[in-house]
């Protein structure tokens, strides 16, 4: 007998509003977990907050009612397996993990669940499918029909396009070649073509049907502000937009990381450093920290998040910049999963241009065709960092989505002066030509400018370069624009930084068009002097102005105890207070101020198995609160 807290009826809109209290189905869900109950094969683009989660576990649940036996789901995400299987008993469903840490007599004790189908889900990481214990007990499984659905998590981790290459997910390939028979439903939140292709013919899924969603964010908000000072500016974004709240703060360098932790620590904020020197048992203990406790700013290098499936990140800041968009779209993809709004900030100067380019050229294990698409992928969120368009077009656009301006980034907000920089560019063009032409070998970014703007320094008396027709010809342009102009050249495909040359400008094939006076060449008003940030600040709908009206103040109240209550609970139970109720739940709560039972019914994330456990503590929660 399934021990699921559910009703009889295992339709999937019964199991979704019974088990984990939703009224309806979002964007794609139902027809991919139609097509996945029914022993479909199906591969699942949908972006981070998405709603994955459920394109399984509803399958799961109707199939393990109707006799089919154990999901296996495999996620690369060990660490978080507690929390997720501990999220499915909140809701009473029967799961497990397993784990290296599991004795004999656990583990034996599993095999007997999953032999008498009493399991809906078992998570395992990817290394634990082909240990020859897990292969005998997937085959007995099989053989007594009881294999129902294989779940690939996270599956671009198959591909070494993607931006989290796993080894271990390329022998996943055998589960199709051994049973053959049983249904797989692959998901990620990465679609670039190049990834998903790779995807489909390392995990063989060329005949499952492929589901793909609006990859828009829309309670996301995307800014891209010029590096300046980028700790002020950080400390800055935090204090003025998301006091007392929870975000990410990505930084290149563990280095870094710790720097900017210590710094935003200083202020008075609750920040943790997390990268890939800590200890492991540290990290697992910051990561639970951040899941656990609110208003917490975790400062990290991309060693942290996958999987990160708090709700109520409210904003994502990028310090140094991305590899490439799918990172950036994935990393500040952990904003705002409870749909309410988030933001994802980025602060980026020619240094990170240059810096990212290093690291692509100077990798000794890449291959030289990996290296080219990589220089391309970097190339593509340069374009993103200049465009004065809407954000949210280009980032859509990027993965082959058509949208219209969306009012929620920067560039939509306050609309960026663009001027005529034609002139501009060629000085700097022929500045580089010329330099290079005169002495037979290129420098770098800042010596060029030194003799744009006239700077007579060491290096251009040694050089005799203030003899260059080219020295002092702008003089009218202050540095910090002409590293804007530079950037965008460089954004542009003009010029390029030759990171095995010392980061030497270098001239490329489009920069002669311009040089020729062919083209004319529009770039984005540099920010001078803090006018921008001015001006940004100007924006009148904060972010968390929007996130916190339209709660009277008993409603205040209720909620302040509610989440009190959460709290309590959620250290008993030694989970996230998420996985207990979501924020969007207590504030319904909040709002409606229930008198009864049947008033919790039909609030949003309050399953069956919640109403029994909590319904009657909640209630007590808010008539206290008055
Ligand atoms: P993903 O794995 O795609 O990043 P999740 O599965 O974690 O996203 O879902 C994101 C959030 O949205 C979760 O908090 C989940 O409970 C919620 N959610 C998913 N589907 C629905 C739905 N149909 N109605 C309401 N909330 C949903
Ligand atoms: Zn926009």
């Amino acid at each position: 007998m399934p021990s699921n807290a559910l009703s009889n009826d295992p339709s999937p809109l019964n199991i979704l509003s019974d088990v984990f209290g939703y009224s309806s189905f979002r964007g794609p869900q139902e027809d991919i977990v139609n097509h996945v109950v029914h022993g479909g094969d199906a591969l699942v683009l949908m972006p981070t907050g998405g709603g994955k989660s459920l394109c399984y576990q509803i399958p799961a649940i109707a199939r393990q009612q109707a006799g089919h036996g154990v999901t296996i789901v495999i996620s690369p995400l060990i660490a978080l397996m507690h929390d997720q299987v501990g999220a499915l008993h909140e809701a009473g469903v029967s799961a497990a993990f397993l784990n290296s840490t599991q004795t004999q007599e656990e583990s034996s004790a599993l095999e007997k669940q999953l032999l008498r189908n009493e399991l809906t889900l078992l998570y395992a990481a990817p290394e634990r499918i082909n240990t020859p214990r897990m292969k005998g007990l997937l085959g007995s499984l099989h053989e007594r029909g009881l294999l129902s659905l294989f779940a690939i998590d996270e599956a671009h981790c198959v591909s070494q396009w993607g931006h989290d290459f796993r080894p271990e997910y390329r022998s996943l390939s055998l589960l199709h070649e051994t049973f053959p028979d049983v249904p797989r439903v692959a998901l990620t939140a990465t679609a670039d073509a190049l990834t998903r292709q790779d995807m489909i013919e390392r995990l063989k899924l060329e005949d499952a049907r492929e589901f793909v969603s609006s990859f828009d964010r829309p309670n996301i908000r995307y800014t891209i502000v010029e590096k300046t000072d980028p700790t002020r500016q950080l400390l800055r974004f935090i204090e003025t937009e998301h006091a007392g709240e929870s975000g990410i703060v990505y930084c290149q360098s563990r280095k870094r990381v710790e720097e900017i932790a210590d710094m935003l620590q200083d202020a008075g904020l609750k920040a943790m450093a997390y990268h890939a020197g800590l200890d492991a048992s540290v990290r697992q203990q910051r990561q639970d920290r951040f899941l656990r406790e609110d208003a917490m700013v975790m400062v990290a290098t991309i060693a942290f998040g996958m999987g990160i499936d708090k709700p109520d990140v409210r904003f994502v800041a990028h310090l140094d910049m991305p590899k490439n968009i799918e990172g950036y779209y994935q990393e500040t993809g952990r904003a705002g999963r409870d749909g309410l709004p988030a933001n994802a900030w980025m602060a980026y100067g020619l240094q990170d241009v240059v810096n990212q380019r290093r690291m692509i050229d100077t990798s000794e294990v890449a291959s030289e065709e990996f290296k080219q698409v990589m220089r391309g992928k970097l190339d593509a969120l340069l374009t993103l960092a200049e465009d004065t368009r809407c954000r949210r077009v280009s980032l859509l656009s990027y993965f082959g989505e058509d949208s219209l301006p969306c009012g929620n980034c920067d560039n939509c907000l306050n609309p960026p002066a663009v001027w005529d920089a034609t002139i501009a560019a060629r000085k700097m063009l022929s500045c580089i030509y010329r330099v290079q032409q005169a002495s037979g070998i290129s420098f770098g970014a800042g010596h060029i400018m030194d003799i744009l703007r006239g700077k007579v320094t060491d290096k251009v008396t040694q050089y005799a370069h203030d003899k260059l027709s080219t020295f002092g010809i702008g003089a009218e342009l202050a540095e910090t624009q002409w590293r804007g102009v530079l950037r965008q050249l460089i954004a542009k495909n003009m010029v390029r930084v030759d990171s095995e040359a010392f980061s030497t400008l270098q001239l490329l094939p489009d920069a002669r068009a311009v040089l020729r006076g062919e083209v004319t060449v529009m770039l984005r008003e540099q920010a001078l002097g803090g006018s921008a940030d001015r001006k940004r600040r100007s924006v009148k709908t904060s972010v968390k102005g929007m996130a916190e009206a339209s709660l009277n103040a008993g409603a205040i109240e209720r909620l302040g105890k509610l989440k009190a209550w959460r709290a309590e609970v959620a250290r008993e139970h030694n989970l996230p207070a998420f996985v207990i109720f979501h924020d969007a739940t207590l504030r319904a709560l909040a709002e409606q101020d229930p008198q009864s039972l049947s008033d919790l019914e039909g609030i949003s994330g309050m399953g069956a198995k919640k109403l029994q456990a909590y319904g009657s503590e909640v209630l007590r929660v808010c008539a206290a609160a008055g």
